[in-house]
Parts: C-alpha cells; sequence; structure tokens
C-alpha cells in the first residue's frame, strides 16, 4: 500500500510539474509598428460593419435566435436545441472546424414557485427561485421572517432565526458584494437554524422584477430553500420589521436537481495562415437563465463573438493564426463549459495566444479591460489608441472581466474583455426584463467592431503577446 502510494505520489509530481515557457520577445517598437501596419485593414473591417454588408446583422441574428428559443437553462432541451442551431449557423456562413466538445452539465429545474406576505396584511411577493436550491416541503412554509441586513446583524441576532424565514434586505454597494448574500445567504441562515431564506434581488435599479442566481450549499450544513425577491419588497419587509410587527411568510418551491446531462461548447474557427496551432479565443456564453430571452446575459457576446469571426470571413480576410470562437455552456450554473475547456485544453497554453470573452453586456464600447503582463498592457493600449479610435473605443483598464475563461491568466495567458458603458447592466441582469429590448443594433454594430478589429489584429501580428505562459509536462 506504502509502495503504491509512493509510486503514484511521484507520478503525480511528474504529472503537476510545471515549466514556465521562456520566448524571446521583440521590443516595444516592432509591436507599435506591427499595429500600425493594421491601420487599413481595420478600417476595412470597420467600414464592412457600420456601413457595409454587415450593419444591423449581429442584432438581427441574435434577434432571431432568441425570438426562437427564449430562454436557454441548463440541462435542458432548449439549450441544446439552441446549440445545434449555433452549429449550423457556424457551418452556413463558412466557418471552419465547426464542432461540439462534451461538458457534463447540472439539471436543476425551477417548478412552481409562490410566496406571500400573511401579515401585517395579505399581498403577493414576487420571487424567483435561486439555482440549484432546494424545494419546500409539499404544503409549503408558512413562518415568522427575521429581516436584516447583513451576515453581521444576522450573526447578532442569531438566537431570533430559528424556525423563521431570513429575508436579506442587504445594501446595494455593487454586484460582488450583493451577490455574496444570494450565494451563500441560504446556508448561512441554515447555520443559525432558519428554514428558508429570501434574498433582496443583486440590482441597481428595480421596477419591481426579482433577480436569479445561484446558491451554494456547504456540507454539513443543512440545505434550506433560497430565493430571490424584489428590492421593493425586502425594503418593504424591513420598514414592516423596523416598526416591530410580526411578519408572517408563506413560501412554496418545487425546485429540484435531476441526474446531471451532457451539453457542448460550440467551436468555429478561421484557420491561421502561417501559425495555425496558435490561437486568438473571442466568446461568450450561450445558456441564459430560465427567465427573459438571455438577449444581454449573454446572447449579445455570445453573438457579437460569432459576429467578429463571421465579418473577418466574408471580407476574405485571413490572419496569421487561427481565431476560434468558442459559445460557452452552462455558465450560469457555475462556468461549467469554461472549466471543462480549460481542463483539455490548457496543455496548449503555449499557443494561446489571448483568451477574450464578452459577458457584461453589448452596450456603448468604451475600449477594452486587459490582465497579462505590463509589456503587452502597453500593446494593448496602443492597438485601441490606433485601431479603435475611429470607435472612441481608446480606453484599457486594468483587469479583464474573464467569466468562463478566468483560470487561462493563472497559466500566464492574457485575457481580454470589452469595457462597455454598463451602467444599466444590472436592471436587467438574470430577470424577465433581459429580452431584446435591451439591444441596439447600432451599439451592437460598434461592440462587434471593436471585438472584431482587437481580435483579427492579434490574430494577425507577426509576435504573439509577450507572456510567460506555462505548460503542464507530462
Ligand atoms: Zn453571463
Amino acid at each position: 500500500m506504502l509502495v503504491l502510494l509512493t509510486a503514484y505520489g511521484l507520478l503525480q509530481l511528474a504529472a503537476s510539474s510545471v515549466l514556465p515557457q521562456y520566448r524571446k520577445w521583440p521590443a516595444m517598437s516592432t509591436y507599435k509598428k506591427d499595429i500600425d501596419n493594421h491601420t487599413s485593414v481595420a478600417d476595412n473591417i470597420i467600414d464592412y460593419i457600420l456601413a457595409g454588408p454587415a450593419k444591423g446583422e449581429v442584432y438581427r441574428r441574435l434577434a432571431r435566435m432568441t425570438d426562437k428559443f427564449g430562454p436557454r437553462l441548463c440541462g435542458t432541451e432548449t439549450l441544446e436545441d439552441a446549440i445545434n442551431y449555433m452549429v449550423d449557423e457556424f457551418t452556413q456562413d463558412g466557418l471552419e472546424n465547426v464542432r461540439k466538445e462534451a461538458v457534463t452539465v447540472p439539471h436543476w429545474v425551477r417548478g412552481n414557485e409562490k410566496a406571500q406576505l400573511i401579515s401585517p396584511r395579505s399581498k403577493d411577493i414576487a420571487l424567483l427561485g435561486l439555482g440549484k436550491s432546494i424545494a419546500t416541503p409539499k404544503e409549503g412554509i408558512t413562518a415568522e421572517a427575521l429581516v436584516v441586513r447583513s451576515f453581521d446583524e444576522l450573526h447578532a441576532r442569531a438566537g431570533e432565526a430559528k424556525g423563521k424565514i431570513v429575508v436579506y434586505n442587504q445594501v446595494w454597494e455593487s454586484y460582488g458584494q450583493s451577490v455574496q448574500y444570494r450565494s451563500a445567504g441560504a446556508r448561512e441562515a441554515a447555520k443559525v437554524g432558519a428554514v428558508a431564506a429570501l434574498v433582496r434581488s443583486a440590482a441597481s435599479l428595480s421596477i419591481y422584477s426579482p433577480h436569479t442566481g445561484t446558491l451554494s450549499y456547504q456540507n454539513g450544513i443543512p440545505k434550506i430553500p433560497g430565493a430571490c425577491i424584489t428590492v421593493e419588497d425586502a425594503e418593504l419587509l424591513w420598514r414592516m420589521s423596523q416598526r416591530g410587527e410580526n411578519i408572517t411568510i408563506y413560501l412554496y418551491m418545487e425546485a429540484e436537481t435531476l441526474p446531471d446531462v451532457v451539453s457542448y461548447n460550440v467551436i468555429g474557427e478561421i484557420k491561421g495562415n502561417l501559425f495555425p496551432d496558435e490561437v486568438v479565443l473571442v466568446s461568450g456564453h450561450l445558456d441564459s437563465w430560465d427567465v427573459g430571452q438571455g438577449a444581454m446575459d449573454d446572447g449579445g457576446g455570445a453573438f457579437i463573438s460569432w459576429e467578429a469571426l463571421s465579418v473577418i470571413h466574408h471580407l476574405g480576410l485571413r490572419p496569421k493564426r487561427t481565431l476560434q470562437v468558442v459559445l460557452w455552456t452552462c455558465e450560469e450554473l457555475g462556468l461549467y463549459g469554461g472549466i471543462e475547456y480549460f481542463e483539455k485544453h490548457q496543455k496548449e497554453a503555449q499557443n494561446m495566444n489571448i483568451v477574450m470573452e464578452s459577458d457584461m453586456g453589448t452596450f456603448t464600447p468604451q475600449g477594452l479591460q486587459f490582465t497579462g503582463s505590463d509589456e503587452a498592457m502597453k500593446i494593448i493600449q496602443y492597438l485601441a489608441s490606433t485601431l479603435l479610435k475611429r470607435l472612441n473605443a481608446t480606453d484599457v483598464d486594468d483587469g479583464a472581466d474573464l467569466s468562463d475563461v478566468n483560470q487561462w491568466p493563472s497559466i500566464g495567458v492574457p485575457g481580454g474583455s470589452i469595457k462597455v458603458e454598463n451602467s444599466e447592466y444590472f436592471y436587467f441582469h438574470h430577470t424577465n426584463g433581459d429580452t431584446m429590448t435591451v439591444q441596439n443594433p447600432d451599439v451592437m454594430d460598434l461592440c462587434t467592431a471593436v471585438w472584431a478589429v482587437t481580435a483579427y489584429a492579434l490574430a494577425d501580428m507577426e509576435y504573439m503577446l509577450p507572456a510567460n505562459r506555462t505548460v503542464t509536462v507530462n
């Protein structure tokens, strides 16, 4: 046993030894000259999108898909139908190496759900159960509410929580701050003996829409149902509780988790003509929540990624290295598509020039966001200031929003995202309001232009971005 373990341990050590890949990178002036040489092709791409055959096309394509399928929740046949539709679209569009890569994904089903305020007065409470939540008992849960503003307040009032429905009315500071209540609210409430958790939606503005999302349970802590409610109702319940009124709520949820199913990432390419093994990846996720149409989150990001390759292909352009578009599956329930792709392809890191994703809306573009070395940052800044100037998209922020491709920088691969004026993103995010009505055809064209010019230039420049990409040696 000991011998076996040792041998296994050695094997593991060998499998996991990681070597940095050292390359000599050229001087900044070489990159700058190369970018300058792409000015006229960038203009051609921009003209083709803003005033040529592709004008309005990304919006029309996205509307056709989202109107046809509606919301595309992970685990559903609708998502798989949409995935197969995209395979056909990529193929008919002339992309190369169109394929699906399998991903095992969870299958959570919402079922019927409702909540009512029983006292101090009767009122329906709009809600959306949180992804991965369990159901209530068949007869529902009727319990007094404990309304708190924070985890600190919950812990301070832990003695009052037993047998109650905890309602979180956390203040909106940022998505990152608010989302902690969505993911951990149920388990923190369970730790102090609560029977369910209702969480104020992670929303920067509300017109009485609940915003869904996922929760996560913890081993050894009882699972209790979790749902989100509107900002308006969270504040109403808070005001009532502050007046010392006794609040009773009825909650009914049928949510269940069925066995895992197989889903797919969809991939299409334009093969590079000089370094076909080197890749520039652009992406967005095709799955969505089961409300709205998933037009903003993340139909827009997925479709500007496809449109970028489509435009380059229809212009007859073929860059030196390969352009790859990936439409991720099952982002919403936990980044399943992106994680599987990373597991499968991380050994190709030395050839991954940059991974890009758009998942913060396709609103008016302002530039790019970037994660990588200082030298690479300077190159991206120069690229934006030169090639994206016509699009008024010259800002480059440090720190990309990488969603499904967030693991790549940990092995040295640079990451990029599109910077957009997204102050309205959390009005619509994960709600029934996430529809084509949020999208603007002209603005989507601008996003496509930023995405296509950036991806094409990075795929066609003589050198990859400078980075210490690491290679796992087996
Ligand atoms: Zn998203």
